[in-house]
């Protein structure tokens, strides 16, 4: 059985090509001005949990997450706080980076910035204008959105909702969007063109950063689905008019709700990534996010954080689990759970199924997949113990109960406590 995903733009699950092969992934990452919040926390965790599956399955996964490092909302946040917006941008990107580290995932393959890019981002825009997909008006360049038939399908958004994008006067089309856009007098870093000095707009950079790292044709494109109109509209766009195959499908992820509310800035209810791992942990926080299906809204609340914050918990403190209950749970259900689009409700239920169960070898190797653990120093910490309880085995293999017992004794005067289990023993801390 192959993996299948739910793909945005053909609204249906395909089928992925039977491993092994190469897997080109581009996620779109934050834009920098302030500490990411939790909720952009979730595409990152989505798509390094993605990317660990895919490898696992047989898969020669490169993913790229790119940094928006040039976007209005920096030069405005700056300006606010009376430093260089490359300063800021600087500074925000060494925080989202401090920060998803210490999500415990790892870091996608590479990271590409687009200040970075700006050599390729020209290069593309000036395609799309010797095609004639493009216009200059002024400094500004602009996509030509009448001449894509195709504009519209990913997202389904109506004309009427797409004129609201961006107004400005010396468009053709109040569908068009920039591209490239001229130097402000209040703006502290740009780049020359050769429609001016200026810097791109925010789509164009997704689009170069993605051929760039990953090709003209990759596999799966994923981000918020708050990103998928404008943003991943306007990349496709952009992509395909210049002729690139691009992403053969789209993943979008839920957002972050807040009681009945969206979490945003401007709602004033964003929780930093950074405080909710202070306050909870960063197992407590990937728990919460396998409670819900990825493409469902989850709702971030002192009570679901709790809930996950008690139940990563026991899969630390699994190895206490004294009686074990019989479960015809294999890895075969797990492995069926995630390849149904990567369903991570279903495998955290097998996981408690399996803690319940005792079966701690199919847990570790569980829970590894999503960056979790079994606290191993309930085996780990005290070789001592360890030797005494293996000297206690072999006692009770030759009958002699009498040492046994001793050696148990012994064992509890180290602060262990020995359990026989089937095929071996399991040592925990003494508790009381
Ligand atoms: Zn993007």
């Amino acid at each position: 059985m192959t993996m299948v995903i739910h793909d945005s733009y053909s609204r249906r699950k395909v089928e992925l090509p039977a491993p092994p092969g190469r897997l080109g992934m581009y996620f779109c990452g934050p834009t920098v001005y302030q500490r990411i919040h939790i909720g952009n926390a979730r595409p990152f965790v989505l798509s390094m949990w993605l990317k660990g599956w895919l490898t696992l399955r047989g898969y020669d996964v490169k993913l790229a997450e790119n940094v928006t490092d040039i976007n209005d909302r920096i030069y405005v946040a700056a300006r606010a706080q009376g430093i260089g917006s490359a300063e800021l941008a600087r500074q925000a990107t060494a925080w989202y980076i401090e920060d998803t580290s210490a999500l415990g995932l790892g870091r996608p393959d590479t990271e590409p910035l687009a200040s970075e890019t700006v050599t390729e981002i020209i290069a593309l825009t000036s395609e799309l204008m010797s095609r004639g997909l493009a216009y200059q008006a002024g400094g500004d360049v602009y996509y030509r959105v009448a001449r894509f038939p195709e504009y519209g399908r990913l997202s389904g958004v109506q004309r009427e909702a797409m004129i609201a994008q961006e107004p400005e006067d010396r468009k053709e089309d109040p569908r068009d969007f920039a591209l490239w856009k001229t130097w402000k007098a209040d703006e502290d870093t740009w780049w020359d063109s050769p429609w001016g000095r200026g810097r791109p707009g925010w789509h164009i950079e997704c689009s170069a950063m993605a051929e760039k790292h990953l090709g003209t044709g990759f596999d799966i494109h994923g981000g918020g689905l708050d990103l998928r109109f404008p943003h991943h509209e306007n990349e496709l766009a952009q992509s395909r008019g210049a002729g690139r195959e691009f992403a053969r499908w789209w993943l979008h992820n839920g957002m972050i709700e807040m009681g009945a509310e969206k979490m945003s800035k401007s709602l004033g209810n964003i929780v930093p990534l950074r405080d909710a791992l202070d306050r909870w942990g960063r197992e407590a926080i990937l728990v919460f996010f396998m409670g819900a299906h990825y493409r469902s809204p989850i709702e971030y609340s002192e009570a679901s954080l709790q809930a996950a914050r008690a139940q990563a918990d026991d899969f630390r403190n699994a190895f206490r689990v004294a009686a074990a209950r019989p479960s015809d749970l294999t890895w075969e259900h797990l492995a069926a759970a995630l390849d149904d689009d990567f369903d991570t409700p279903r495998a955290l239920a097998i996981l408690h199924g399996w803690r319940a169960a005792g079966r701690l070898d199919l847990l570790a190797r569980g829970l590894a997949v999503f960056g979790l653990a079994i606290d191993q120093g309930g085996t780990d910490r005290s070789p001592e113990a360890s030797r005494l309880a293996e000297e206690r085995q072999a006692a009770r293999a030759r009958r002699d109960y009498a040492e046994a017992d001793r050696l148990r004794g012994q064992i509890e005067g180290l602060g262990w406590e020995v359990q026989d289990i089937p095929g071996g023993f399991r040592l925990i801390p003494k508790t009381g």
